[in-house]
């Protein structure tokens, strides 16, 4: 490790422990940080202890929100008798933009994957069977990413699912094999969404 004060090299480990950042871009931004107003820095700091505090997960969708139930759990114009199911919080936000889907969401927080030693109940499937017991939803559409990861999930969860009476689909996929919904552009995810299948 380079000779750096202590604080400074806090900072470039703190930073490293993020996604794609490697170390050169840790201390780079560390440098950044430390070159920027003291205000700017405090803004950015508090923005940081201020999402960690007030975002919490929704009691229903187990969607990030600030409001429980969020904004689209308690929203009475949406469809509460479809239910899709995806990775993460972001992809929710990538659904709504292809502004085609009216029903109501469920945030997995992952996918099994036992390589990384992710079993079921370390996602939030049980939160999402509990939804499906007063009969209100009729079903539930799966929008985990084409990956092995979020095929396999997508299965088992429709072992699960079918034998309550709730129809199981599956978006369908012009949606490369190994991407990640986010990413894609609203007349995919709005085609792929026409085009679920049941499984
Ligand atoms: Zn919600």
């Amino acid at each position: 490790m380079e000779q750096y004060a202590l604080p400074i090299a806090n900072l470039i480990e703190q930073f490293s422990k993020l996604p794609g950042i490697g170390k050169k871009t840790a201390q780079r931004l560390a440098f950044y940080i430390l070159e920027m107003e003291d205000l700017e820095a405090e803004k950015l700091s508090m923005a940081i202890v201020n999402a960690k505090e007030r975002i919490k997960l929704c009691s229903i969708c187990c969607n990030l929100t600030d409001d429980d139930p969020c904004h689209i759990c308690s929203d009475d114009n949406r469809d509460k008798s479809t239910i899709c199911v995806v990775e993460g919080a972001k992809d929710i936000i990538a659904m709504e933009r292809s502004r085609e889907y009216r029903g109501e969401y469920h945030v997995l927080h992952g996918v099994i994957s036992p390589m990384d030693n992710i079993g079921p109940k370390d996602i939030k499937i049980r939160e999402l069977l509990n939804r499906l017991s007063d009969d209100v939803v009729k079903e539930v559409i799966i929008a985990t990413n084409p990956t092995v990861e979020g095929e396999a999930t997508a299965l088992y969860l429709s072992k699960l699912i079918k034998p309550i009476g709730v129809k199981v689909t599956r978006i369908a996929h012009g949606i490369p094999v190994g991407g990640d919904l986010e990413y894609f552009d609203e007349v995919t995810l709005a085609k792929a969404m026409d085009n679920r299948r049941e499984m």
